[in-house]
């Protein structure tokens, strides 16, 4: 919006330097199996630290690379920069599965399914140890060219994730015909589960539609031991969240994935 616009003015110019200098960074926050406590994933999230305006929010970055168009650059970057550390950690028999988040806007690049495909072969990791993120916002609107680029992505061997699942409208059918392995419950509803009686239903649907549908139900945002005990109880798969662990950068997430499963 405006207020943004004007915040972050110059900021367009920067961010294409920082794509150029290395500026950006990517943190990576796990993802553990609710049943046993194992590491099973990990979230890409990018970061910028400006530096004067400090750090940046990755949705401002995002805002700004879609308007600037050079949002194609920044995937493509963000892609490369976790293909390469997966192809590093494998080396160090370390192997998560990784999500990326993916932009609304980026869904309509006929470019991107090659650009995943050409990042995949670059770092030669297996490409069913990728997952894209994209939102429930993003798959309404034109469904037939959405469902056309869902098909590809999944043709070059990625899983696919609906993110902040429940927040948008989706209906029943696409979930039917749209070619998706997990469903990320929205924070909101994993912050709301003990205290309020709606948000703990709409967990509960999500759970068992992602279920019935053969998916994995992943909850975000978990911050206490009582809502990850419940979502536990409740079947639900994988746990995200500040209780498990917050977005590390390469280096801690390393030693955290290390420590993790050697202290299983
Ligand atoms: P998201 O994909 O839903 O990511 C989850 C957000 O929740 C992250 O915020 C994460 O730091 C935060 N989070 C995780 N656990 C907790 C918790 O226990 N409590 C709280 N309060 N928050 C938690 P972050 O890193 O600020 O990212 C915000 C959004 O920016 C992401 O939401 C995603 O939509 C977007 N984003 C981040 N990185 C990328 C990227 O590389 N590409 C694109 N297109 N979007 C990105
Ligand atoms: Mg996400
Ligand atoms: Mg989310």
């Amino acid at each position: 919006d405006s207020v943004e616009a004007e915040v972050y003015h110059g900021l367009d110019i920067d961010l294409q330097r920082a794509i150029r200098s290395n500026e950006l960074e990517v943190h990576y926050q796990p993802q553990v199996d609710l049943a046993d406590g194992r590491p099973i994933a990990a979230e890409a999230l990018l970061r910028w630290r400006h530096p004067t305006s400090g750090p940046i929010p990755p949705t401002t970055i995002v805002g700004i690379a879609e308007n600037t168009g050079i949002i194609g650059s920044l995937t493509f970057w963000v892609l490369n920069a976790v293909l390469r550390n997966a192809a590093h950690l494998a080396k160090e028999g370390i192997t998560p599965r990784f999500s990326v988040n993916l932009s609304t806007r980026t869904l309509v690049d006929h470019e991107l399914p090659d650009i995943v495909e050409q990042a995949l072969g670059t770092w030669g990791v297996p490409p069913g140890r990728i997952t894209l993120e994209i939102t429930e916002s993003s798959m309404i609107g034109d469904a037939e060219r959405t469902m056309a680029m869902l098909t590809r992505l999944k043709g070059t061997g990625v899983e696919l994730a609906i993110d902040d699942f429940g927040t948008g409208y989706s209906s029943l059918a696409y979930l039917k015909r749209f070619p998706v392995d997990e469903l990320k419950i929205d924070r909101l509803f994993v912050s709301g589960l003990l205290a309020d009686r709606g948000d703990h239903q709409i967990v509960r649907s999500v759970i068992d539609l992602a279920h019935n549908f053969d998916l994995r139900a992943v909850a975000e945002g978990v911050e206490e031991e009582d809502t990850r005990a419940e979502l536990a109880r409740m079947g639900c798969d994988l746990v995200q969240g500040y209780l498990i662990s917050r977005p590390l950068p390469e280096r801690e997430f390393r030693a955290w994935w290390a420590s993790r499963e050697k202290g299983r």
